[in-house]
Parts: C-alpha cells; sequence; structure tokens
C-alpha cells in the first residue's frame, strides 16, 4: 500500500531572534510524518502563504516515495521560479518527505546518501566581538581553548558620525576605506597573537565594489586569511576572474544563491574554494545533494550557510548532508539555546570543534507544536543585522 500525504502545514515560530518556518508533512500512516526546514527569516510569511495555498493542495493525496517528481512538480508547475520564497516553501516539503523516507527506511538520511564519510563535521563559529583588540583576541583565545581552529571573525567596519550628511537616517553606515583599515589591523594583531595556524576568515558581506575588493585582498594577503567569504555580490560573479588573478586568498561564497544560474561557472571555473549556500535558499535537500556532488566533481568543498536564521531540522538536513559528502570542509554552526532545543528535541549539537547528529531514522529531530505556538513570528524588523540596511557615508543605500 502506498503512502499518501494527508496534509501539510507550516508553521512560524520566534524562540530567538529570527522567525524560524517548518513545514510538517502529514500520512495516511499512523505516526508517520516528516519535518523539514523553510525559514526565509525576512520574509516568513510570504513563505507561509505559499506552503499554505500552494504545495499543500499540490501534494496532498501525492505517494511520498517519489521525491524527485514532487520536487520538480513544486519549482516548475510555478513557470516563474527559483526565487528565495518558493525555493524556501519547497525546501519545507522537500526535506519533510525525506525525513518520511529515513523514517520508512528505519534509517537516518545519511544513510540514504551511502553512508558517512566522518563522524562529526568540523565547524566554523563566529568568532570575536569585544570593544577592544584585546577583548576580541580574549574572546577568540575562549574559543580556540575549546578545540575550535575555524572562525569566521567579525570586525566592525560603521564609519564614525562626523562624515555622515546632516540629517542622515538611522542606518547601518559602511565607509569602505575605514572598514579595509579595520579587516588589516584585526588580522595583523590576531596574527602577531596568535600566529598563522588558526583558520581565520571574515565574512565580507558584498560589501565592496569589484575594485575596492581587490585593494582589500592585496592589503590582506600578508596576513593570510584562511577564507574571504562573499567578497563581491552575485551580480558581479564574473569579476571574480580579477579576484584569482590578484590575489591566493580563498574565496567562500554562495549565501545568498537561489538559482543554479549563480553558481555554475563559478563552480565549473574553479573560480572559488568553498560553497556557502543556504540548503532552504536553493530549494531544499535534493538541489543541495546535486550541488555538493557538481562541486566535488571540480574540487570545490561545501561550507554550508548556517548561523542562526535556520532551524534544528534544516540544520540537520545539512549535517546529514556533510557527513555523506567527501568534499565538505566546513559548516557553518550556532550553538542554540535550551529552549530552541525544547521546541526541537534532537537537535544537532557541538562538541569540541564538532557537530553531530543523532542517528535516529529521518533527520532524527522532532518539533514541540504547542510550545512553538508560545512564540509567535515577529515579522517584518527594520533595524539590527536582521533588517540589513546599510548606506555610505554620503547616505546612499547599498546592499550588505
Ligand atoms: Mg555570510
Amino acid at each position: 500500500m502506498s503512502v499518501k500525504v494527508t496534509d501539510v502545514k507550516c508553521f512560524i515560530t520566534a524562540p530567538g531572534v529570527c522567525d524560524l518556518l517548518v513545514v510538517k508533512v502529514e500520512t495516511n500512516q499512523p505516526g508517520l510524518y516528516g519535518l523539514g526546514c523553510a525559514t526565509f527569516t525576512q520574509r516568513g510569511f510570504a513563505v507561509k502563504t505559499a506552503v499554505d495555498e500552494y504545495l499543500r493542495p499540490m501534494m496532498i493525496g501525492r505517494d511520498v516515495a517519489y521525491i524527485e517528481d514532487a520536487w520538480q512538480q513544486m519549482m516548475g508547475s510555478s513557470y516563474w521560479r527559483n526565487g528565495p520564497v518558493l525555493n524556501n516553501a519547497i525546501s519545507g516539503v522537500d526535506e519533510a518527505l525525506w525525513d518520511i523516507k529515513g523514517k520508512m527506511a528505519g534509517m537516518p538520511v545519511y544513510e540514504l546518501l551511502g553512508g558517512k564519510c566522518r563522524e562529526g563535521v568540523q565547524i566554523m563559529p563566529h568568532g570575536g566581538g569585544g570593544r577592544t583588540l584585546e577583548e576580541m583576541g580574549d574572546n577568540i583565545e575562549k574559543l580556540l581553548a575549546q578545540g575550535l581552529d575555524w572562525m569566521r571573525v567579525g570586525i566592525p567596519c560603521e564609519c564614525p558620525d562626523e562624515i555622515k550628511p546632516k540629517g542622515a537616517p538611522v542606518a547601518y553606515y559602511l565607509n569602505p576605506d575605514q572598514a579595509r583599515e579595520n579587516y588589516v589591523t584585526v588580522f595583523k594583531y590576531l596574527r602577531e597573537r596568535f600566529g598563522y595556524r588558526p583558520n581565520f576568515g571574515i565574512d565580507i558581506h558584498e560589501r565592496f565594489t569589484p575594485t575596492e575588493a581587490i585593494r582589500l585582498c592585496k592589503d590582506l594577503e600578508p596576513y593570510k586569511p584562511a577564507f574571504l567569504e562573499d567578497l563581491l555580490a552575485p551580480e558581479d560573479a564574473a569579476w571574480f576572474d580579477n579576484v584569482r588573478a590578484a590575489t591566493s586568498i580563498p574565496m567562500a561564497m554562495g549565501e545568498l544563491f537561489v538559482n543554479p544560474l549563480e553558481y555554475r561557472d563559478l563552480v565549473a571555473g574553479r573560480k572559488i574554494d568553498y560553497m556557502r549556500a543556504h540548503i532552504s535558499m536553493l530549494g531544499g535537500f535534493t538541489p543541495a545533494k546535486k550541488l555538493a556532488a557538481f562541486c566535488e566533481v571540480y574540487s570545490v568543498k561545501t561550507a554550508w550557510h548556517g548561523p542562526h536564521d535556520i532551524t534544528p531540522v534544516g540544520m540537520a538536513a545539512q549535517l546529514h548532508l556533510d557527513l555523506a559528502s567527501p568534499n565538505c570542509a566546513l559548516q557553518e554552526f550556532g550553538d542554540v539555546s535550551d529552549l530552541v532545543r525544547e521546541i526541537f528535541p534532537g537537535a544537532p549539537w557541538r562538541e569540541g570543534g564538532y557537530a553531530y547528529v543523532n542517528d535516529k531514522p529521518g533527520w532524527g529531530v522532532d518539533f514541540n507544536e504547542e510550545l512553538a505556538a508560545k512564540y509567535p513570528a515577529k515579522g517584518y524588523v527594520m533595524t539590527g543585522s536582521m533588517g540589513f540596511l546599510a548606506r555610505r557615508p554620503d547616505g546612499t543605500a547599498v546592499r550588505s
């Protein structure tokens, strides 16, 4: 007897700073359901509408076995495709179907991919913070003492009030020259204090023009960053040819990718070293496993995006893929609160420099709907790190 989808539900919960989206696919088998991550925290209600109004009616009555066909149906049936709202909606259903597949097989999903290549996944946390270089160094020293030797270092690059025009609106003001100076100052300090062994990288957040980006690489080259992340915007990807010619600093790229056209040439041309896409933004586990394999062919490693705007279900999906991908180098990973762990029993965890998943069937993560409902969605947030509104010193709006 085939197992059929009986319902598809989308939940938004905000137990921390982010709206988190979970999709639950229910079946006609008692107790058999799957969970997927559909977290597009900045536009969560749009994703929920796409799930509730379009994917739910499309999926009810379908056989859960046909994951690839379901993905093609969900992606292709809107005709216009590959946007972050629909990709996340599709991801929620797609990951839930993989969870069901694992539960039906009685295996963790990594077993369905061929089994583990490693027992734990090396993680890349965020390091730094602090009001002075010494404070930042002290914070990093604590992380190094825990066995973490890959980290992204947070470096302040906001410009001082004096150079803003009168009446400048509240925003994140970025002065590229000041930012470049700060990056170099911090890296010089870190290398003098910790030597060249720890792998320190930086997320540039596409804050520079292509030419400024190359100047930054030249200034940082002596301090051997482990990688620069999102040095350029996806729209400037063709400029990576010039970046490669100008520097040997490894390039990490991709958290904004939503369309294969954005990464195909970068990977095939070996213009980047680390693929940093966010799996739900690609459309779920089905396209992500294809991208991991595509990267492997070209010796590009994976380092999937995953700070806090991802559910433990989504993090589990990324880690299952990491465990089974020979070309996985790193996983961005943020420790979750006890509350989040209570809402998502079975959430992945870290010990020292590695992240782990349990060995239960599927993703091994559950969802406490009643507890999640006590932390309703926050919706649109204008300021702070969730608003991402940035301006040049003269007030011109820029992406960041
Ligand atoms: Mg990033």
